[in-house]
């Protein structure tokens, strides 16, 4: 695996895979990376032949008094991590390449952006997808590979691209947890051991809600009557949304008649974390898709 810093040299070694035939993966992180991430790289390598990882800590999709200040940064764990998924580039981009001085140009997401983590973080999608749209300008990538456990994220990306006529198809990859159900994240660095535990109340309401619906319940107000009661029960976990959603639109919806995407966000202490599932009700099919949009090149 090579480290690289500058576009040019990114661009030299794609064009170089390109020649040589070669399918390009790519899987754009935050840096601090972890197992999810690892499975995101490993399922670019098994699919594609050229795999680029980048890490950018994105100022712009964190807003002021958020966490960017202490965001894990851990350069040489992500280097081992990154090797380890079998990624060929490692794409270290400094803050000028991704905004120039001056800089001028951005996205914005409508309504899909301003739902959901769009309430208590109104600009984040508009930086996520600002970010991702030059890191796509700067890969070209055949595929883009993003995690299941950001599902309104994954939306976004999947929109922008189709909108932006973006020639990249966009692959979901399940949520990796840890033994213990918590979904894999940077952020769960920050959870004291009380707050871990306050924490896993919540992958604790995504499976109570599961086991409901696969015993027939089809009501979205007595499941989220039974959600709350989980995540009331642990100490110091303060909700920030529990949502039924329609995976197609990420609208609400007022009864599980389809497969339906349970979403929570919660904020433990000062930490934020978000997580999702699908339930499915017994009869219908999973709408699970890898794949996105479909774009290929
Ligand atoms: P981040 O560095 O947090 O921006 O994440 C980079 C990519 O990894 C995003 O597409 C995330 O959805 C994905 N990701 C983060 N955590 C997990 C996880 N536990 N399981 C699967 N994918 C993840």
């Amino acid at each position: 695996m090579r480290s690289i810093e500058t576009t040019a040299e990114l661009r030299h070694q794609i064009a170089t895979a390109r020649s040589r035939g070669e399918r390009v993966g790519f899987v754009p992180t935050l840096g601090g990376l972890h197992d999810g991430h690892l499975e995101l790289i490993r399922t670019a390598h098994a699919q594609c032949d050229f795999v680029v990882v980048s890490v950018f800590l994105n100022p712009t999709q964190f807003a002021a008094g958020e966490d960017f200040a202490r965001y894990p940064r851990t350069p040489d764990v992500d280097a081992e991590i990154a090797a380890a998924g079998g990624a060929d580039i490692l794409w270290l981009p400094d803050r000028l390449t991704i905004y120039p001085k001056g800089s001028e140009i951005s996205v914005r997401v409508g309504a899909l952006g301003a739902s959901l983590c769009g309430r208590a973080r109104p600009d984040h999608f508009d930086g996520v997808a600002t970010v991702v749209t030059k890191l796509l300008g700067a890969v070209t990538p055949d595929v883009m590979y993003v995690g299941e456990k950001d599902y309104q994220q994954a939306h976004v990306l999947d929109r922008l691209v189709r909108e932006l006529l973006i020639p990249v198809e966009v692959r979901l990859v399940p949520t990796v947890r840890s033994p213990d159900g918590l979904a894999l994240s940077s952020r769960n660095a920050y959870l004291s051991d009380a707050e871990r535990t306050a924490a896993l109340s919540i992958p604790r309401a995504l499976e109570i809600a599961v086991g409901h619906v696969a015993e027939g319940e089809r009501s979205v107000g007595r499941l989220r009557a039974q959600v709350e009661i989980v995540l009331a029960e642990a100490d110091g976990l303060e909700v920030e949304y529990v949502e039924f959603i329609d995976p197609d639109d990420l609208s609400s919806v007022d009864g599980i008649d389809g497969a339906t995407r349970l979403l929570i966000a919660a904020r433990i202490g000062s930490t934020r974390l978000i997580d999702n599932v699908e339930l499915v009700p017994t009869g219908i099919p999973a709408h699970h898709a890898t794949e996105m949009s479909g774009a290929p090149r």
